[in-house]
């Protein structure tokens, strides 16, 4: 008898099958505009130099590989707190034991989403959890698999524009107590992020109707900058009791295979975040035992030396304004095609991914006709382009527009 013969296969992520077939094509032309990750003018995802410089201190000063403890490494928790709430929040600052934020270390981003997930399950049971539509296809299953109800508010309509009166109206419509995943900034997949405005309408809706806040901060740095892209978070932090905040420094430092990120809780006093750091690190327990150590240490010794946090933020700026001139230069590119009106918002929209717009028949024929990858949902990498190559490719855009 064969255990596994009612095992079915189940088709794999679209996007890993796209880079497969991008890496068959034998065309010198192609262009990889899938997998969500940054490169650079080479078409390399390089190591920063703060990393390196980091992994030399700890090759030389790291003493043991014992366990760290279920929240990870505390220094790493510590700093990430200041650089995702800011260095003089009122929620560190607090009386002798009175702080109101702390947290909790886990393998990358989603490794925070999943804990969270646990959480809101076994921790607020009957909670559901409300995703923008679209997002991030891991987000649905991630939750769904927990056992939560997803349901989904409006977020970029059929004519790829922002729907935030759509977006409000839904929140108005959520029962008091669920929970609402919000992209901090550089929304994935869109790119369209809210304004300070619609930020503002946003945590009204929330509070009003008493609905518990999930920040998904997986692009710190990437879309205006390391302090303005935490605005809405240290604003909803400030004006709220209790928040959730799921952080990643898999693109800031570039540490994606180290698997580093964070689940940041904010409660209403110090002895409630104990309560809740209690469960989490219970829960983690089952998940992962306990993090992984390389990535965060490293963080903690660029973020605790401010000669390589110089560095760092230096590295990151570059990358970030790059992406930018990639967004400003194809719209420009697409200019002699009269195209650049209709393809403005890429240079509004922020982060590494731009909802284009494309049909998932244009993407078909740009990959069958001038071999340009990307999903077909129409969302370009667009860290993944070439800045030599603009003008070939909004060649090929306007050869399926
Ligand atoms: N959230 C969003 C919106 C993301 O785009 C990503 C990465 N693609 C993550 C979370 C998780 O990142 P990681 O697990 O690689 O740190």
């Amino acid at each position: 008898m064969s255990h596994f013969q009612s095992v079915a296969r189940v088709p794999g992520d679209p996007i890993l099958g796209l880079m497969e077939a991008f890496r068959a094509d034998p065309s010198p032309a192609k262009l990889d505009l899938g997998v969500g990750v940054y490169k650079d003018a080479q078409g390399r995802t390089p190591i920063m130099a703060a990393v390196k410089l980091a992994e030399q201190r700890l090759l030389s000063s790291e003493t043991t590989k014992g366990y760290t403890s279920g929240h990870g490494d505390a220094e790493f928790g510590e700093l990430l707190l200041r650089l995702v709430l800011g260095q003089d929040s009122p929620l560190l600052a607090g009386q002798r034991g009175g702080q109101r934020a702390g947290t909790t270390q886990t393998p990358g981003g989603t490794g925070a989403l999943r804990l969270t997930a646990d959480f809101l399950y076994h921790c607020l049971p009957g909670r559901g959890i409300w995703l923008s539509d679209p997002t991030w296809p891991i987000h649905e299953t991630i939750f769904a698999e927990a056992g939560l109800a997803v349901h989904h508010y409006p977020y970029v309509g059929a004519d790829n524009r922002l729907d935030v009166e759509g977006m409000l109206a839904a929140l108005e419509q959520v029962p008091s107590g669920d929970v609402v995943l919000l992209h901090a900034c550089c929304h994935n997949p869109t790119g369209f992020d809210l304004s300070r405005d619609d930020w503002y309408r946003v945590l009204d809706v929330v509070r009003r109707r008493e609905l518990l806040p999930l920040i998904d901060f997986a692009y710190q740095g990437f879309g205006d900058g390391l302090e303005e892209d935490a605005w809405a978070v240290r604003l909803f932090a400030a004006e709220l009791p209790e928040l959730l905040i799921t952080s990643s420094c898999s693109k800031n430092f570039g540490l994606y295979r180290e698997r580093t990120g964070a689940l940041i809780v904010c409660a209403a006093d110090h002895d409630k975040l104990l309560d809740v750091r209690s469960q989490l690190a219970s829960l983690a327990r089952n998940l992962w035992s306990t993090p992984p150590a390389h990535g965060a240490a490293v963080v903690a010794a660029i973020l605790g030396d401010p000669v390589l946090s110089l560095q760092w933020q230096t590295e990151l700026d570059a990358m970030r304004e790059r992406v930018l001139r990639l967004r400003h230069g194809l719209v420009e590119a697409l200019q002699p095609f009269g195209l650049a009106e209709r393809f403005a918002h890429i240079a509004v929209q922020r982060g590494m991914f731009s909802y284009t717009g494309l049909s998932p028949e244009q993407v078909r024929r740009l990959r069958e006709e001038s071999s340009v990858y990307m999903v077909g949902s129409g969302r370009a990498n667009v860290a993944g382009l070439d800045e030599q190559r603009l003008g070939e490719l909004a060649a090929a855009i306007a050869r399926v527009c």
